[in-house]
């Protein structure tokens, strides 16, 4: 469980082109990532406990999206919360759809594995959220009131893997498609790291 005394032991706010990054470790081998506003990091350490306190740790499993109420305007729109057995990424409910939420779980499920398995070392995978106009998307794909799906692909760009998760505008916003964006190649750097340092010290863990 995320404790009541959140004392990071490692916090940072990375500033970025119109978007900060907090990374927070917990205790016991669990951390949270997001997109917070700018804004002291205790506070951000603070709300982020308080808000995983009403969900516990992440269930067995690479990753989960989940669209919920939040709140806090500290938490950003979204916050991955993971531990060594799970992910979960918690994203603002009105800021995306339920029924895509599912379909970001399938498909950050498979592809993880291929992901990071198609990655050399130095070179992490990376991942990227796009936004299609509601009425784009439905020009060109199935008509109303078919539910929209998610739509993702798998390509090399600059011998880098990539991935690239396409979402209805009526099921995402583009400001949560950024911050998702940020925290999935966040992660997927931090798990590429870890199999490589997993690889170096094989008999770690035996
Ligand atoms: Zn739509």
């Amino acid at each position: 469980m995320v404790t009541g005394t959140v004392t990071p032991s490692a916090s940072q706010l990375v500033p970025s082109p119109g978007q900060s990054l907090a990374t927070l470790t917990f205790d016991a081998d669990q951390w949270a990532i997001l997109s917070p506003p700018r804004v002291d990091t205790r506070l951000v350490a603070h709300a982020v406990a308080r808000f995983l306190r009403d969900f516990g740790l992440p269930p067995d499993g690479p990753v989960e999206f989940r669209a919920v109420q939040m709140d806090d305007p500290l938490l950003g729109l979204a916050v991955l919360h993971a531990s060594a057995a799970g992910t979960v990424v918690y994203c603002r409910r009105d800021y995306l759809g339920a029924e895509v939420a599912r379909g970001l779980t399938a498909f950050a499920r498979s592809s993880t594995e291929i992901l990071l398995a198609a990655s050399g070392p130095g070179r992490p995978p990376r991942t990227r959220f796009a936004v299609t106009d509601h009425a784009e998307w439905t020009r060109h794909s199935l008509p109303e009131p078919w539910p929209h799906p998610v739509m993702a692909r798998i390509a090399r760009d600059d011998d880098e893997p990539v991935t690239t998760v396409h979402a209805c505008s009526c099921q995402m916003s583009p400001q949560l498609a950024d911050v998702l964006t940020l925290l999935g190649c966040t992660r997927l750097r931090h798990m590429h790291a870890q199999r490589a340092s997993r690889a170096a010290t094989p008999a770690a863990g035996a």
